[in-house]
């Protein structure tokens, strides 16, 4: 391996691709269809800001593919999103809902914005003129965005709220991740992390290591990191260390989430909690534990540090932390890697319940939820597993194969227009 690594999100995305696609008896033009995004639109953004001045943003929507159902995926606020990055995350979200086999295509959007330097005004007028721009590519049976980094169940709200006024009718499924007062299904919130700590259970079961006593490293603590160290400390499992964009902290006799949070809302920042020693959240990385959960951006684990990464098991809460080339050097060291398609599905998922009970207007219960994401993560899980043991293959492999697989005949059924 010589030469820098690309980390480009697209570039990441297609080599995933590539590596999955051979196994699977694909024609060219099929395998090109399927690495081509469908739609793909730009928006710029003008904002009044509160001192009167006037800020243009760039958006953006991409749909990846619709082969299997509507597009789907969340809209992203952070100051480096580009176009490349949501391509990647829409792809991502093409396989994501293929391996846990919901009867969606992926999207996803994203604006370049830092949401922390906007007021609440600011944000909820970006929110609309955003939502303004995208809405003749989104709606329920067409394309529904949901909460991404940086963006929540108030976002979804406003863009809620913005599409139905110019329908003039509510459109609950519009969006997913709304308020549960407002169309949102119980459990949703959570839902990433719920989903996330269902498959680090099985892949325990499969590589017979307890969680009771497992030591845990979260790297990320936002709605996905904060809730994963909460679930797996509520497991039994030990966190020893946790981090969010300003930094990390380590204890190695336990961390108490709760105390985080509590620490976190208080201070704004995670440094700081008694008890704790300052780590970087690239020393986080490579502490010794069993199982470490990036749960924050891209290509966090790449050549550089793939070697020196000591967890047993990695469980990609995040989209995108783990570059193919580390994904080699993991497998060779037989560090077992839950990838993000499958680890971090629970979202989508129950994303895609909020969307059947908005069309029926039946609401179900919070064990509802729970039981039905136990159900596809668990089958996930082990659809993954057995593709990727016949052929002899990592689990990202595995997963890929799978949802390719799906697009791909749904796509041959489907034939191609005209
Ligand atoms: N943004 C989440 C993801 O990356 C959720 C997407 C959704 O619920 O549509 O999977």
């Amino acid at each position: 391996m010589t030469g820098e690594e690309n980390l480009n999100p697209f570039a990441v995305a297609m080599a995933q691709f590539d590596r999955a696609a051979c196994y699977l008896d694909l024609d060219d033009g099929l395998r090109e269809l399927l690495k081509t995004p469908k739609r793909q639109l730009i928006v710029s953004i003008p904002v009044k800001m509160d001192d009167g001045g006037l800020r243009v943003f760039e958006g953006y929507r991409v749909q990846h593919n619709v082969a299997r159902g509507p597009g789907k995926g969340g809209i992203r606020y952070h100051p480096d999103v580009t176009l490349d990055e949501v391509k990647a995350l829409a792809m991502w979200m093409t396989w994501k809902c293929a391996t846990v086999n919901l009867p969606y295509g992926g999207a996803k959007g994203g604006v370049r914005v830092n949401p922390k330097e906007l007021s609440r005004g600011e944000l909820e007028r970006l929110t609309r003129r955003y939502a303004t721009e995208i809405a003749p590519l989104i709606g329920p049976d067409r394309d529904i965005p949901a909460p991404d980094v940086y963006t929540d169940a108030q976002t979804m709200a406003w863009i809620m709220d913005t599409i139905s006024m110019f329908k003039g009718h509510t459109e609950l499924g519009v969006v997913t991740g709304k308020p549960v007062e407002l169309g949102g299904s119980h459990g949703r919130q959570e839902a990433t992390a719920r989903g996330c700590q269902f498959v680090i259970r099985e892949a325990c079961r499969m590589l017979g290591l307890p969680l009771t006593g497992a030591t845990v490293a979260v790297q990320g603590f936002g709605n996905a990191g904060s809730n994963v160290a909460r679930f797996l400390h509520e497991d039994g499992a030990r966190i020893i260390a946790l981090s969010d964009s300003k930094g990390g902290i380590y204890n190695p006799h336990g961390i108490d989430p709760e105390a985080a949070l509590e620490h976190k809302a208080r201070t704004g920042a995670l440094h700081g909690l008694p008890d704790t020693e300052a780590i970087t959240n690239e020393e986080l990385l490579e502490l010794p534990c069993d199982i470490l959960v990036p749960a924050a951006l891209e290509n966090q684990i790449t050549r550089r540090n793939a070697d020196r990464v000591r967890a047993r098991l990695i469980a990609e809460a995040a989209n995108g932390p783990t570059t193919p080339a580390a994904d080699d050097i993991l497998f060779e060291r037989g560090i077992t890697v839950i990838p993000d398609i499958l680890a971090n599905a629970g979202g989508v998922s129950v994303s895609y319940f909020e969307w059947v009970q908005d069309q029926y207007g039946f609401f179900w219960s919070e064990a509802e939820v729970r039981h039905h994401l136990e159900r596809i993560m668990t089958r996930a899980f082990h659809e993954v597993r057995a593709t990727a043991e016949r052929h002899r293959v990592d689990l990202r492999r595995g997963a890929y194969i799978l949802a390719i697989g799906r697009v791909a005949e749904a796509t041959r059924v489907r034939g191609i227009f005209p």
